[in-house]
C-alpha cells in the first residue's frame, strides 16, 4: 500500500536531515578526534535541522561492527589507520531514516569500503515489489563474494516502522530461505556489512553496552527510579538512547545505582557492542529506501 502524502513528507524530511548529517560528519572526522565530539556534533545537527536522533550516533571502529556510541565523558579518540563506521538515525514525529557510511584511514581496507558501497548500489538496483527475501540475500552475497571479501552473515537490513527501527522483516546479506517478499510502500534500512576474506564473517556480543531502550513499566517505589523510567518512556518511547542523554536528570550520586536498578528489573534492555568474531575489520554502507511501484527510492 502506498504511503499517505503526509507520512511520505515526514520520511523525506528525516531522510534529508540524515543524509546531510552523514555528509557533514564525513567531512569532519579525522584521526585523533574525540569520538564523543563526533557523536554530539551529529546529534546536535539533527536537532538543529528539525529532527530528533532515532538512536544515538554509532561510531564503530575496525572489528567493531555496530552499536558503539560514546558513554558520558568518553575519552576515546579515532585511532590512526582505522576504519570508522558512522551510523545515523533521524526521526520526524516517529518516521525514521537510517543511514551509514564508512570512512577509511587505512589503504588496506579500501576494498572493504568500496565493496560495501557497491553492494548497497546493487541492493537499490534490485529492490522492488515482489522480490523475494531469499533472492535479495543471495544476490548481495554473490556481489560481495565477487570482490574477494565476505559478507557478515548475521547482520541484516530491516523493515522500518513508526517509532520502530527493526519492524519485523529482515534483509539478509547472505542467502536465507524465506517465503517473504518485498511489498510496495514498505520502508527498509538496507545495509550490507563487509569483512575480509580470511574473517569468520559473523558478529558476536562484546561485554560493553552503551545503547539502551525502554522495555516495560513496573510499579517502582524508589522515586528516582520512577522518575528516570518515566522520562525515558516519554522521551524516547521504543527508540534506543544513550546515557549521555540522561545527564543531569538525577543527582550524580544516585544516578548510577538507579540506572543499574532499571536494567536489572528489565525495565530497560541493552544493545551490546557487536564485534566480528575473528576480530577482522568491518565496513558498512546504509540507505533508507521506500519501495515504490517499479523499484525503490533512496530517502537518505
Ligand atoms: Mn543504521
Ligand atoms: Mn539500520
Amino acid at each position: 500500500m502506498p504511503l499517505s502524502e503526509d507520512i511520505l513528507k515526514k520520511y523525506q524530511h528525516a531522510g534529508k536531515i540524515a543524509a546531510e548529517a552523514r555528509e557533514k560528519i564525513e567531512s569532519l572526522v579525522h584521526e585523533g578526534m574525540p569520538i564523543i565530539d563526533l557523536c554530539e556534533k551529529t546529534e546536535a545537527f539533527i536537532r538543529e535541522n528539525g529532527g530528533q536522533p532515532a538512536f544515538p550516533c554509532n561510531v564503530s571502529i575496525n572489528e567493531v561492527a555496530a552499536h558503539y556510541t560514546s558513554p558520558p565523558q568518553d575519552e576515546q579518540t579515532i585511532p590512526e589507520n582505522s576504519l570508522v563506521k558512522i551510523d545515523i538515525g533521524v526521526h520526524v514525529d516517529g518516521y525514521i531514516a537510517d543511514t551509514a557510511t564508512t570512512v577509511c584511514f587505512n589503504p588496506e581496507y579500501e576494498n572493504l569500503v568500496h565493496t560495501a558501497k557497491y553492494a548497497l548500489e546493487k541492493a537499490v538496483e534490485i529492490l522492488r515489489p515482489g522480490l523475494s527475501i531469499s533472492q535479495f540475500g543471495s544476490t548481495i552475497q554473490k556481489t560481495i563474494k565477487s570482490r574477494g571479501v565476505n559478507p557478515i552473515s548475521n547482520l541484516t537490513g530491516h523493515k522500518i516502522g513508526y517509532y520502530m527501527i527493526h519492524a519485523g522483516k529482515s534483509l539478509p546479506n547472505v542467502h536465507r530461505f524465506s517465503m517473504a517478499k518485498i511489498k510496495e510502500g514498505e520502508i527498509y534500512g538496507v545495509e550490507p556489512f563487509v569483512t575480509t576474506a580470511d574473517a569468520i564473517g559473523e558478529v558476536t556480543n562484546s561485554v560493553d553496552t552503551h545503547i539502551f531502550r525502554f522495555l516495560r513499566r513496573r510499579s517502582l517505589r524508589d522515586p528516582y527510579a520512577k522518575q528516570l523510567l518515566n522520562y525515558i518512556r516519554k522521551k524516547f518511547r521504543t527508540l534506543p538512547f544513550t546515557e549521555r542523554w540522561l545527564q543531569g536528570l538525577l543527582p550524580q550520586d544516585s544516578y548510577d545505582a538507579t540506572f543499574s536498578k532499571l536494567l536489572s528489573l528489565k525495565c530497560l534492555m541493552s544493545y551490546p557492542v557487536l564485534v566480528e568474531k575473528s576480530r577482522k575489520a568491518v565496513a558498512q554502507a546504509e540507505h533508507t529506501v521506500l519501495i515504490v511501484k517499479d523499484g525503490c527510492l533512496i530517502l537518505t
